[in-house]
């Protein structure tokens, strides 16, 4: 059998896996070849939102296996077009390209706004406008789209036109925003940057700028999309929608699939042959996000996020009353962030190995924050045993840094 020795020995240094390699998974607890048990807060960052496993899903992806796998894109697909009747059905928006994961998303939303910007309005028209802080993905262009150097330094000449301002600075925002700019992108919550809402006056003004320039709202929903705020897309817990929108992680519920919808204004951005992608609409990971989507889709789902999220909160808040490590505890619905206290800094992944030796999962979102993400559908009972964990592991951490 492998240990994590061998993971150093065949892969790049890219990711560094904490010391426990599940073999099994259901709903949120997750088990090693030994049968030891982690309570999973950290959702496979924010991907298994119904759990780790689903029979549903698993219905839907042995049904279609035994069908067919791949057709590509000469060929259009029952599933794909399922699924793409049922986001334009269920959002504002008119247009779907369907692809892998969330940074094509964002490559897909960022090359649309700007090819639909200069054709319209000419090669002038290309700028975009983007928030420091922000996480869209690991292509150059959705790394440079992002705010954070320590994810392009080394990586340049970065492609050009890409200026940055301070999230929630409606003042920068509106200095930046004029006729050259092709698209405003931003997290209606900052998640990898460190679970940071927008402002409504944020969001207001980003929209207010784009429709008085003619340039695209983009809001980059891979992360907060498809029920984790509480409601669909985070952008209509705010009530404001943007023009583009990109998903990725939990739309199919672990089966890769990223999609970009837009709206019809913007459509013709693309035309035939302009962008594309190999295996986007396989009928496989549309087949199991169909389901998903419906799984998601209710009201159910949406209060559960905000009864678990409320009883999410108040735990961790019980538990930091009596620890005091966390500074602030922040979020919506089930995407939590808590800032480190300023002695704790930079040691929020410290505290993911320390909770995997307890028994719990946890996520950081950069160095001074602990993210946590938990299933939509997490069972009550697994959040109050993996709180007795956390604490647990907190207790261990303050003991470790005192
Ligand atoms: C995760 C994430 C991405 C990138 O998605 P990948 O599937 O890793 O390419 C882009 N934007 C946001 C907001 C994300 O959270």
């Amino acid at each position: 059998m492998y240990d994590i020795t061998d993971y150093k020995k065949y892969f790049l240094g890219i990711y560094a896996p904490v010391d426990f390699i599940p073999v099994r998974g259901h709903l949120s607890r997750l088990y090693d070849k030994n049968g030891f048990e982690v309570i999973d807060f950290a959702g496979g960052v924010a991907v298994n939102g119904l759990g780790l496993t689903n029979e549903v899903l698993i219905d839907a992806l042995n049904e279609q296996a035994n069908k067919l796998w791949h057709v590509g894109n000469l060929m259009t697909n029952y599933p794909q077009l399922d699924l793409a009747k049922k986001l334009v059905e269920s959002t504002d928006f008119d247009k779907v390209f369907l692809c892998n994961c969330g940074t094509e998303a964002v490559e897909a939303a960022l090359k649309l706004a700007r090819r639909h910007a200069i054709k319209t309005y000419g090669n002038q028209k290309h700028h975009i406008v983007s928030c420091y802080r922000s996480y869209h993905g690991r292509t150059l262009f959705s790394v440079s789209a992002g705010g954070q150097s320590k994810y392009w330094d080394g990586f340049e000449p970065l492609p050009g036109g890409i200026t940055h301002v301070q999230f929630n600075s409606l003042d920068e925002l509106e200095a930046l925003v004029n006729h050259d700019t092709a698209a405003v992108i931003l997290e209606p919550i900052q998640a990898e940057g460190g679970v940071i809402p927008a402002t409504r006056a944020f969001l207001a003004k980003a929209r207010e700028l784009c429709d008085k320039f003619n340039c695209a709202l983009i809001f980059d929903e891979v992360q907060t999309g498809l029920g984790r705020t509480g409601s669909l897309f985070a952008y209509q817990e705010y009530g404001i929608v943007p023009d583009i929108i990109t998903l990725a992680k939990s739309l199919g519920g672990g089966f890769p699939i990223g999609a970009m919808l837009c709206k019809q204004l913007f459509a013709n951005g693309f035309d035939f042959a302009s962008h594309g992608a190999t295996f986007g609409g396989n009928p496989l990971a549309c087949a199991v996000a169909n389901k998903a989507f419906d799984l998601i889709n209710t009201n159910e789902i949406f209060s559960g996020v905000k009864d678990r999220a409320e009883v999410f909160m108040a735990k961790l808040t019980q538990i930091n009353n009596k620890l005091n490590i966390y500074k602030e505890i922040r979020g919506k619905g089930l995407l939590i962030g808590a800032e480190l206290n300023d002695q704790y800094k930079g040691k929020a992944s410290q505290l993911i190995g320390i909770g995997f030796k307890h028994g719990v999962a946890v996520l950081n979102a950069g160095a001074d924050v602990s993210r946590f993400l938990p299933a939509l559908i997490i069972p009550f009972e697994d959040i109050e045993e993996g709180m007795k964990r956390l604490a647990a592991a907190l207790e261990d951490f303050k003991r470790i840094n005192s």
